[in-house]
């Protein structure tokens, strides 16, 4: 089984910690569908398996029509061996979920909505430069639920400087009461090349401490759990196994193929990472080629990609399985984390607790084996 994502490139404005690909220049779309569509036909054997799962990602994807994502839809299907029933998922903002909009989803088949809240203030909002306001995240919700959609994951975003704890509680309350089925959510990071990242090197910003951030992280948490929630990534929850099947794969090492400028793809042997730059994209497609660059992994990398991801799981690390890839787990450092209660061990594997969650990048990264 396999999983699909697609890029789609453009957003309405630029949100001010965004430094994912995106254009707010709409003028090429058209040759950006057609690109999108060349590309998913010359890739159509870089997948030998089922297609479980589509992503449309971003960028904004729901600033395409339904009839635009159905016509990327047709080509896919007519290319690839799709299951019957794959979870289609688009990542959405609030501001293009007009009722006329998620009925038109919903009829191309499109079964899950990943939409970008990040919060429900307005004053948040702004300082963000989220497109949508309090009312679109609030209103969003119903209006999906009214078109069918049953299976509904909302972003938010904590750890956000000048702004009261309080705020972050009313937050959670808020997505508590819409009862999504799924919960991402992300600390704020702060990257050079974005607005924040250029207002913090003037000093103009300054980042929030990390015993803030650890602060709300345990409240969510706690909160989250409370309200039913299951805790199975470290920052994605859900209930009644709402697993992002898309996500999942990632993190359990399986093949994906990246569709769409700044999209990347993997095969278990190497990665692929198309351009970022929406023109030469088009201009590459347009002559057949693919821009892409192509890094082929070590037997470390696809260890320490293991590590990376798998940590971050609620099903943790199987000690087994990297002895399987020739790793040789380091006993002194792992009997340091079940000593300190940074993890436990259940069946083999090495699962985080939430101190641990915390700190898993560091922890991932004291496994990783250096080349
Ligand atoms: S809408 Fe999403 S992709 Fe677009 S700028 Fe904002 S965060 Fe980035």
């Amino acid at each position: 089984m396999a999983g699909i994502y697609i890029h789609i490139p453009f957003c309405k404005q630029a949100c001010h910690y965004c430094d994912f690909h995106f254009s707010t220049n709409l003028k090429n779309k058209q040759l950006m569908i057609e690109a999108i569509k060349q590309e998913l036909v010359l890739q159509k054997n870089y997948l030998n398996e089922p297609i479980h799962t589509i992503y449309f990602g971003g960028g904004t994807p729901s600033m395409l029509e339904a009839s635009e994502l159905n016509d990327i839809l047709d080509t896919l299907s007519a290319n690839y061996n799709v299951t019957a029933r794959p979870e289609i998922t688009l990542e959405a903002n609030p501001d293009d979920l007009s009722e006329r909009q998620l009925e038109a989803l919903k009829s191309i088949g499109i079964n899950r909505l990943s939409i970008g809240i990040q919060s429900f203030d307005d004053e948040v909002l702004k300082f963000l430069n989220r497109a949508h306001n309090r009312v679109q995240a609030l209103d969003c919700m119903e209006h999906a639920r009214n078109a069918g959609f049953e299976n509904i994951s909302i972003d938010l975003i904590y750890g956000i400087p000048n702004r009261d704890h309080k705020k972050w509680l009313e937050d959670l309350d808020k997505v508590i009461a819409m009862n999504p089925e799924h919960i991402s959510a992300y600390c704020l990071t702060i990257e050079p090349q974005t607005a924040f990242g250029k207002w913090a090197k003037k000093g103009q910003l300054k980042p929030v401490e990390d015993d803030y951030s650890a602060a709300q992280f345990d409240t969510m948490i706690s909160m989250l759990n409370q309200h039913g929630f299951e805790q199975y990534e470290v920052s994605n929850f859900c209930r009644d196994g709402f697993y992002s099947n898309h996500n999942t794969s990632y993190w359990q090492q399986k093949a994906y193929l990246g569709i769409g400028p700044g999209a990347h793809s993997y095969n278990l042997e190497s990665r692929q990472y198309n351009i970022r730059n929406n023109q030469k994209y088009i201009n590459s497609l347009a002559e057949g080629t693919i821009p892409y660059d192509i890094e082929y992994l070590s037997k470390n990398d696809i260890i320490n990609d293991y590590i990376l991801t798998a940590i971050r799981t609620k099903w943790g690390i199987n000690l087994k399985k990297l002895e399987g890839f020739g790793y040789r787990n380091d006993t002194d450092y792992i009997n340091s984390l079940l000593t300190n209660e940074l993890a436990y061990t259940e069946k083999n594997n090495l699962i985080l607790t939430t101190a641990g969650k915390l700190l898993a990048d560091k922890i991932s990264s004291d496994m990783f084996l250096i080349d």
